[in-house]
């Protein structure tokens, strides 16, 4: 599973960028995008995504629907 962030929400702040441990989040065209093949959810290193918890914006990463 991934996580995914909603560009109608990202204000493009880059908090959760240098948070991530797989390097999975990067900015395409001006938006905040996360690779969804690369995020592992922070499984085996942490306890809950990073990107997450350090995100401002309520609601704004979620689960990739699958
Ligand atoms: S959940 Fe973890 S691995 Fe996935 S994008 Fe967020 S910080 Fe990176
Ligand atoms: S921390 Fe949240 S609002 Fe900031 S760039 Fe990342 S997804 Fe967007």
């Amino acid at each position: 599973m991934a996580m995914k962030i909603n560009a109608d929400l990202c204000t493009a702040c880059g908090d959760c960028e240098p948070e991530c441990p797989t390097a999975s989040i990067s900015v395409k065209k001006g938006l905040y995008v996360i690779s969804a093949s690369g995020c592992t959810e922070c499984d085996g290193e942490y306890d809950k995504p990073q990107c997450v918890k350090v995100c401002p914006i309520k609601g704004c990463i979620t689960q990739l629907a699958a």
